[in-house]
């Protein structure tokens, strides 16, 4: 007995018979005895679709209004399925994100929780209530309803589980858990038992989709185990927590990035300060930088090569334009590519993951464009035609099949 928090996402909550499936869940749960608190995401295509009904009237509509348009998906799938478990005969009710004590920044479209006031949930929790919470949205400092960024549902779950000390966040999703690479994609992937915060934070920002990053960082922030497994299969998933066992395993997991573009400066001048001059003039546009690589230093110029977000390589290259009095053509973006990672915190400890990496793409004849190394990943741009194969072939090379 205990209090647990249950998301779920788009794909188990698509139509009528997964909102029923979604339902049996929830009350089987309260039926052993615990309270529950439910996080559920918009049904299926929703979110898209709603996007495209935006587009088709104003291309450039305000952020204020696209998200008082997209936290209408989560509204209707929370009543939906506060409905399916009432017509079960269980005490129901469903909240939206302000009712449940969200307040946000004022970033609208990838708003960041500040808090969650938690009494209206606790006053339902005590009145025997299963809580219903529409994800992915919760009010700013204007009263204006904010989004947290798409999967942000994710990070409902785990910012009510923290706030409520609940005894379980587990997300429900439309694979068995997190798996060594994307297992719809990808062939012979493993589902992983556990994985620790760090690598599922890096394995997340750095594609894998089956987890919000800002999930995963507010869960290790708060200490919130989160859970990862099926909505449709009844087995155990993937636990994400501090320490997690390391099975063997070199590396967690393979995974690809689509939204990067390559900007490259040719000829700045090969004095100092121009790296900081640059890239704080990128800072000031709110512009982030990933992999970086600065060319040696020939006669007096030298070339800067970086990656931003897709969404934010016309800005980066208008800024260096406007700031800099370089020739015509020196400033160029390539968004043709894709960023290629390895995640795990073995290979801290085992020296060749990189050379086994780069083999991998050899044997494959990908070339790569940039590389970049922490301790838990490493990363390689190279062209976005490569990347699946790219993936597979980093996959099998770390994963044999058996
Ligand atoms: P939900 O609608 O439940 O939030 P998402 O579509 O956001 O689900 O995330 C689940 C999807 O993430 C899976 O269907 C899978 O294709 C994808 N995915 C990508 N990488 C991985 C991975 N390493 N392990 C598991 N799933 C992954
Ligand atoms: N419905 C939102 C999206 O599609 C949020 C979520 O699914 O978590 O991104
Ligand atoms: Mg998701």
């Amino acid at each position: 007995m205990g209090l647990i928090v249950q998301k779920f996402g788009g794909s188990s909550v698509a139509d009528a018979a997964r909102v029923r499936n979604v339902a049996s869940i929830i009350i089987d749960t309260y039926k052993q005895g615990n309270d529950v608190v439910a996080v559920v995401s918009a049904q299926g295509d929703t979110t898209d679709d709603l996007i495209e009904k935006a587009a088709e009237l104003n291309p450039k509509a305000s952020k204020r209004e696209m998200d008082s348009l997209l936290s209408a998906g989560e509204q209707m799938s929370s009543a939906l399925l506060a409905m399916a478990i009432e017509a079960e005969g269980y005490p129901v009710v469903s909240l939206l994100g302000w009712q449940a004590g969200f307040r946000t920044d004022n970033v609208y479209g990838s708003a960041r929780i500040k808090t969650v006031q938690p009494e209206r949930l606790k006053n339902e929790i005590g009145k025997k209530n299963i809580v219903i919470v529409a994800g992915f949205q919760g009010l700013n400092g204007f009263d204006d309803i904010t989004t947290l960024g798409r999967g942000g549902s994710d990070t409902s779950a785990v910012a009510i589980a923290a706030a409520l000390h609940a005894d379980r966040c587990q997300i429900f999703t439309d694979v068995e858990g997190v798996y060594t690479a994307d297992p719809r994609k990808v062939e012979g992937t493993k589902k992983l038992a556990e994985i620790t915060y760090d690598e599922m934070l890096e394995l997340a920002t750095l594609g894998a989709q089956v987890l919000n990053n800002r999930s995963v960082e507010r869960a290790k922030k708060y200490n919130v185990e989160v859970e990862v497994l099926s909505s449709l299969k009844r087995v155990p998933g993937t636990i994400v927590k501090e320490v997690a066992k390391m099975e063997k395993m070199l590396i967690r997991g393979v995974t690809k990035d689509t939204d990067v573009a390559r900007i490259s400066v040719i000829g700045v001048p090969n004095t100092p300060g121009i790296a900081f001059k640059l890239f704080s003039k990128l800072a000031a546009k709110n512009i982030n930088v990933d992999i970086i690589l600065q060319s040696v230093g020939r006669n007096d110029t030298k070339d800067i090569t970086f990656t931003v977000a897709k969404s934010n390589g016309e800005l980066a290259v208008q800024t260096i334009t406007d700031s800099f009095d370089l020739e015509e053509g020196s400033v160029v973006c390539d968004t043709n590519v894709a960023k290629v990672s390895v995640v795990g915190a073995g290979m801290e400890t085992h020296p060749g993951t990189a050379s086994k990496m780069f083999e991998a793409l050899y044997e494959k004849d990908i070339n790569i464009q940039m590389i970049s190394t922490s301790e838990i990943k490493i990363s390689v741009l190279i062209n976005a035609e490569d990347a699946d194969k790219a993936v597979s072939a980093v996959h099998k090379a770390f994963f044999p099949v058996d």
